[in-house]
């Protein structure tokens, strides 16, 4: 469950881009698209979901657990246990291999259970069509196994939340199709909010909902 109320954050500097989401619920199980144009703020309303941005005022939760009032260590501490996050970039580490990034939050933080994660990452890594990729480095991967591998990451832990930032705008579109089915069924099946901002406004209807950015923006931002 993602449950943001009364949520405002601006970026410093007057007159920059601001922020005011009045309510924004994503409850278990259900997918939601995130669809604005570029500068809209969708990232910004990711990250003050994760936690990674506090918002100047308002309640975020994730799983019942309220970010602004969390210090910075234990938003941390959640992030990596409860959330799972996807970017466009994938943003692997390029000294592991893929089996090792899959199951990173294990080298993070010692009380995730390594061998639940090391089976999970084999199951996902299957799931997603690169099981035969695991002792490999990302630098022998294309980018549609790159993202692969990242969402599989992101699911590792049975995140409560999945937040993913565009986790498809450098694919081709088959390669965006099983990312997105990936991340669709996964939350489905384990109960898991998902926020997913996206361009590929011809695939929405695989959503259970769109939530149109431009409803939250107070000033700036956008083209
Ligand atoms: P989107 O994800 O829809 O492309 P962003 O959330 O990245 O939009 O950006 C929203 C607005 O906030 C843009 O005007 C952008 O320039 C601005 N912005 C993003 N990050 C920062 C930052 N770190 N500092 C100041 N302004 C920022």
């Amino acid at each position: 469950m993602i449950e943001l109320h009364d949520v405002r954050f601006a970026y410093p500097g007057s007159g920059g881009f601001a922020l005011h989401v009045p309510a924004l619920t994503v409850s278990p199980g259900e997918r939601v698209a995130l669809i604005g144009p570029s500068g809209s703020g969708k990232s910004t309303l990711l990250l003050l979901a994760g936690g990674v941005l506090l918002p100047h005022s308002g309640s975020v939760r994730v799983a019942g657990d309220d970010m602004t009032s969390l210090a910075a260590s234990r938003r941390r501490s959640l992030r990596l246990r409860r959330i799972g996050m996807v970017f466009q970039e994938f943003e692997l580490l390029d000294y592991l291999t893929v089996r090792d990034n899959i199951a990173l939050a294990g080298r993070l933080d010692a009380s995730i259970d390594r061998r639940t994660l090391a089976s999970e990452a084999e199951r996902l890594a299957t799931a997603a069509g690169v099981a035969a990729l695991l002792d490999r480095k990302p630098a022998a991967l294309s980018q549609g196994e790159r993202q692969r591998v990242a969402a599989c990451r992101a699911l590792a832990t049975r995140p409560a939340a999945l937040l993913c930032d565009e986790p498809t705008g450098n694919l081709d579109p088959s390669n965006a199709d099983i990312v997105t089915r990936l991340l669709l069924d996964h939350a489905r099946d384990h109960r898991a909010a998902l926020l997913m901002s996206t361009h590929r406004h011809e695939s929405l209807d695989v959503f259970d909902r769109v939530v149109d950015i431009a409803s939250f923006r107070l000033r700036g931002g956008g083209r």
